[in-house]
């Protein structure tokens, strides 16, 4: 049975006919009209009409940043979009004839990761995707971890330090502000102000600004300063973990986003710090620690394969 998913980002809109291994069959992708909901709506109707045309589809399902409500057809607050409170499921349903659901993009990536990466083997899993910011998704018992409202599993505004840093959501001290991309050239700039084994930092950063680039260039040829910046990420990366895994109990975490590529030389001290800080420590089961295995169209094929499934619910449902 393919389904159809879509990715509705802040710059691009990606579309993807998706079959029930998660391989996609077509792709497409245009510029987003953020700025318009009705622009917005008008391209994705185009976007699966055109993939749909000539295949049996069982749903739509459509990931996007923001607070989507519990039923899944609700935006309440997309935070690059310009939808809130958005009835986007009954407005795509009407002009489409498809069953749509509509995702968090983190949850819909997280979803696709569990189905068919990393997570594939365990029940329960916890994603943490290192970008710009800290997102992430949360399995339990082979099934999403919405939340009642369905805003939860907001990995990324857990408090780590009371009255720390301020955070873009209007609270301090999240584990965003300790552990995201960004903090990690704090981390690089700090120890550049120091000299010392940040000596290299100094220097790069004496041509130009220091970048995600430039750190990860440094990260591969494993100059001091830029893996003892790497390792406080880890850190606050593994300290989160424990708290999340003394509640969820995952068997697994992934790691995702750019940052991810540098592999064991950020899962080493994410380990040492979750070991360090889980309750009952030496007593409590370890989960496994990994990179993402989906890195490109993970929101694409994680809609797909949560439309298609809701699809098949209805079905059943029906005939039942
Ligand atoms: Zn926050």
């Amino acid at each position: 049975m393919l389904a159809i998913g879509i990715d509705i980002g802040g710059t691009k809109i990606a579309g993807a006919l998706v079959d029930e291994d998660g391989a996609i069959l077509a792709e497409t992708r245009v510029p987003s009209p953020a700025s318009s909901a009705t622009l917005i709506e008008d391209s994705v109707v185009a976007m699966v009409q055109q993939l749909a045309a000539g295949h049996e589809v069982a749903g739509v399902g459509v990931a996007a940043a923001g607070f989507i409500d519990a039923a899944q057809s609700t935006v309440y607050y997309a935070p690059n979009l310009s939808w809130r409170n958005e009835p986007f499921e009954a407005k795509l349903t009407a002009r489409l004839g498809l069953p749509v659901v509509i995702e968090n993009d983190a949850n819909a990536a997280g979803w696709a990761e569990f189905r068919f990466g990393a997570g594939r083997l365990v029940s329960d899993m916890v994603v943490l995707t290192i970008g710009t910011g800290v997102g992430g998704a949360i399995v339990t018992g082979d099934a999403l971890f919405r939340g009642g409202f369905g805003v939860g599993a907001e990995i990324g505004h857990m408090r780590v330090v009371p009255g720390g840093l301020p955070c873009g959501c209007g609270q301090r001290g999240c584990i965003e502000q300790y552990a995201s991309g960004r903090a990690l050239l704090r981390y690089a700039n700090e120890l550049a102000d120091a000299g010392g084994i940040g000596q290299t930092l100094a220097e790069r950063r004496a041509a130009a600004p220091l970048d995600g680039a430039v750190l990860s260039e440094l990260i591969m040829a494993e100059d001091g300063g830029a893996l003892a910046a790497l390792r406080q990420l880890g850190g606050w990366i593994g300290q989160a973990s424990a708290s999340l895994g003394a509640i969820l109990d995952p068997q697994i975490f992934v790691i995702g986003g750019g940052v991810a590529q540098s592999g064991e030389l950020l899962l080493d001290p994410i380990r040492q710090a979750y070991i360090e800080h889980i309750p009952a420590r030496g007593y409590h089961p370890v989960p496994e620690f990994t990179i993402a295995e989906l890195v490109n169209d993970a929101g694409v094929v994680g809609a797909a394969d949560l439309a298609r499934i809701s699809a098949e619910r209805r079905l059943r449902g029906v005939r039942g």
